[in-house]
């Protein structure tokens, strides 16, 4: 039975793991403790597409992410790549290149990579475009590739509308297995003597020294165990959480989803990246249902216009048929549950949206193609949709938080973050503008209402 910790950590999510595996790595602290009301990665981190990107519009998520990636292709090598790490790009695809020119200049300026431009390169009356390997990450370029040539994205993406303009293959970009990375994590921090315990945190006891114990409701009943350092990793909770030490975070929860079917008329190829529409649209609805729609307040909604970044992917190997798509546009902020459900008319929108970008898949609309797999979970996240990662204002109580729909992604250098505050060790310089520290300038807070791009997809 555990009694007393150097450290506990509150959730085994993708960020709790991950924290623990690096607080472990640390050497100078020996004694984690992991709490989870559920058994490890069951929540949030169940529920994500597993997608990873250093795509980011804000420099300071870019220089994360890449470090988060660097990190990831370590693990890979040292685990003889358990967790599947994929490196096929994403494919940011619009039908509309007014703005593209602003829009890649504003990435050329951040560490993303060279961009490099595909006017037309025609090799034997061939538009041609050489799509990157289908596994693995090494010897891949970074950047991204701007096509701008119709006939080279038909020839590359022939399943795209003909409408489409441009594509922007991002290519430090691809798809690992959330599950296994986090499982594996979990392991070798075991190894190196983190323990778990299953059961929800309910109190935390503070002294004149900030934090003194924590209690925990187990299946056996109360728990006390002393400690002097607590990490908040509850994802969607992680407010109640900081609430029990009387915090208030700047931190809500959206609720957002995905679905996966069997592409069994083979829409999709199966080497296709990650796709991304990047343009808003409104649904294609007939007339009979457009009036059907109008006339029922609850769903009038529907007929508004929807945002960009509707996203699609050949899920599993060449021999898998699933496809998986995703599309976060809700923006409703609600109090998390549990166990939440996705919404019965989020797989007819995903597929009607989708159907823009890929035309064949409007054959599916009517006749979706079961089981469908429907995933809902919570984007728990700030304004700016940055993480929240380092001390809370009570001494000795830390989180790592707000991962919204990059957890996965972010993990490993999330962790590797909070191990560095809680440890007192030397400090990354982006570290400061990741933490709640960030509120306290007047500058950081302005700068936000004036924010246009947070990369959410
Ligand atoms: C539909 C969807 C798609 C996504 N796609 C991607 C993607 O492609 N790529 C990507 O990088 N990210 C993606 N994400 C985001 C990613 O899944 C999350 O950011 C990440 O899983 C959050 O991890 P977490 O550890 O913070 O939270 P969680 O996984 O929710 O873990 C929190 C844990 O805390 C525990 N807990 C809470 N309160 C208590 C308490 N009081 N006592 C004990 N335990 C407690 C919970 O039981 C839970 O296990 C997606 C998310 C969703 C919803």
């Amino acid at each position: 039975m555990a009694q007393s910790a150097e450290v506990v950590i509150c959730g085994a999510g993708s960020a709790g793991v991950a924290a623990a595996y690096y607080l472990a790595k640390q050497q100078t602290i020996t004694n984690v403790l992991v709490l989870d009301k559920h058994p490890p990665l069951t929540q949030t981190s169940a529920k994500s597409g597993e997608n990873y990107r250093n795509w980011w519009p804000t420099e300071v998520m870019v220089r994360f992410m890449n470090r988060s990636i660097d990190l990831m292709e370590a693990l890979s090598e040292a685990s003889n790549d358990i967790f599947n790490m994929e490196r096929r790009g994403y494919a940011y695809v619009t039908e509309s290149i007014a703005d593209i020119h602003n829009y890649v200049h504003h990435y050329s300026q951040l560490s993303v990579g060279d961009i490099r431009f595909h006017r037309g390169t025609h090799q034997n009356g061939t538009a041609t475009y050489s799509p990157p390997a289908y596994r693995g990450f090494e010897g891949q370029p970074d950047g991204a590739d701007l096509l701008l040539d119709k006939q080279i994205i038909q020839t590359t993406f022939p399943h795209f509308s003909d409408d489409i303009q441009a594509v922007i293959h991002a290519r430090r970009c691809g798809a690992i297995s959330a599950q296994q990375l986090g499982m594996y994590l979990l392991e070798e921090a075991k190894k190196l003597g983190v323990r778990e315990l299953r059961g929800e945190l309910i109190a935390i006891e503070q002294d004149h020294c900030g934090v003194r114990a924590v209690e925990v409701k187990t299946a056996n009943g109360k728990e006390r165990i002393e400690t002097r350092r607590v990490i908040n990793a509850a994802g969607p909770f992680a407010p109640h959480v900081a609430a029990i030490l009387d915090v208030e975070l700047p931190i809500f929860s959206v609720l957002q989803q995905k679905i996966a079917i069997q592409d069994h008329l083979g829409v999709v190829p199966r080497d296709t990246p990650f796709t991304i529409f990047m343009d808003e649209q409104h649904l294609d609805w007939s007339a009979d249902e457009e009036q059907l729609l109008q006339s029922e307040p609850e769903y009038q909604w529907m007929l508004d216009k929807f945002p960009g970044g509707l996203h699609i992917k050949p899920e599993g190997g060449k021999d898998s048929l699933w496809i998986k798509l995703g599309w976060a546009f809700n923006r409703t902020i609600e109090q998390p549950l549990w166990e939440p459900e996705g919404t019965l008319e989020f797989p007819d929108i995903v597929l009607r949206g989708a159907s823009r970008l890929i035309p064949e898949l409007k054959r599916y609309i009517d006749n979706i193609p079961k089981p469908v797999v429907h995933y809902a979970g919570y984007y728990t996240k700030t304004k700016e949709n940055l993480p929240v990662v380092g001390p809370l204002d009570v001494e000795g109580a830390y989180i790592v938080g707000a991962l919204s729909g990059f957890g996965t992604m972010v993990s490993c250098v999330a962790g590797e973050l909070i191990a560095a505050w809680v440890a007192g060790s030397e400090l990354p310089d982006y570290a400061h503008q990741l933490s709640l520290a960030r509120y306290d300038d007047p500058a950081y807070l302005a700068s936000l209402s004036g924010m246009r791009l947070d990369g959410e997809l």
